[in-house]
């Protein structure tokens, strides 16, 4: 596929951002391009056909919105979204986790998914892990099962796949 030569064509390292020291990896450039964009879909979904039988794609505010539901529709599958705190207006179940300064919130709502859905688990990029693990609990709790984990971009001196256990993760891209 030419999905790795277009990603690192399109996606751009933002220095000191958000703060200094940080290099910020940003794939809005590469959804705006439409070879991108198709390369991005065709790579994904190639990449959640390998987890095996899925019943359910979640996607993780913010960026992760932008890929989940173009993997759920061409799946066939439908779509979850995990949200930051106070967002979701029904009954919620919530997992806290640590940022380098203080704490983070995601949820889903406690009726998202059906017992024992397989679930895969979709964002821009793993960093420290701890979102996706949080995301991961929200499903366990919630009778699912986390099928894998899935996104563009991980970044390896950030430790985050040991972070995912024993759940398969799948990254498109290094850096
Ligand atoms: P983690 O919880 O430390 O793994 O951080 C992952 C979360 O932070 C994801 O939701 C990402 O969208 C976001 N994130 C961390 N680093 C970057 C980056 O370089 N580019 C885009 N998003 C990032």
């Amino acid at each position: 596929s030419d999905f790795p030569d277009t990603a690192a064509r399109l996606i751009r390292a933002i220095d000191d951002w958000p703060e200094a020291g940080v290099t910020f990896r940003d794939i809005t450039p590469l959804l705006a391009d439409p070879q991108g964009l198709a390369a991005t879909v065709s790579a994904l979904v190639e990449a959640a056909k390998a987890f095996g039988p899925l019943d359910v794609v979640a996607g993780v505010e913010a960026r992760g919105f932008l890929l989940a539901p173009l993997i759920a529709e061409a799946l066939g599958i439908g779509l979850v979204p995990v949200r930051k705190a106070g967002k979701l207006p029904a009954r919620t179940l919530s997992e806290s986790y640590s940022l380098e300064y203080g704490d983070a919130i995601v949820e889903i709502h406690a009726d998202a998914v059906p017992e024992g859905a397989r679930v895969l688990i979709v964002d821009d990029v793993l960093a420290t892990g701890g979102t996706l693990a949080a995301a991961g609990r929200l499903f366990e709790r919630a009778g699912a099962v986390v099928a894998g984990n899935l996104v563009l971009i991980e970044l390896p001196a950030l430790g985050g796949r040991a972070v995912l256990g024993d759940v398969p993760l799948t990254a498109l891209l290094e850096y």
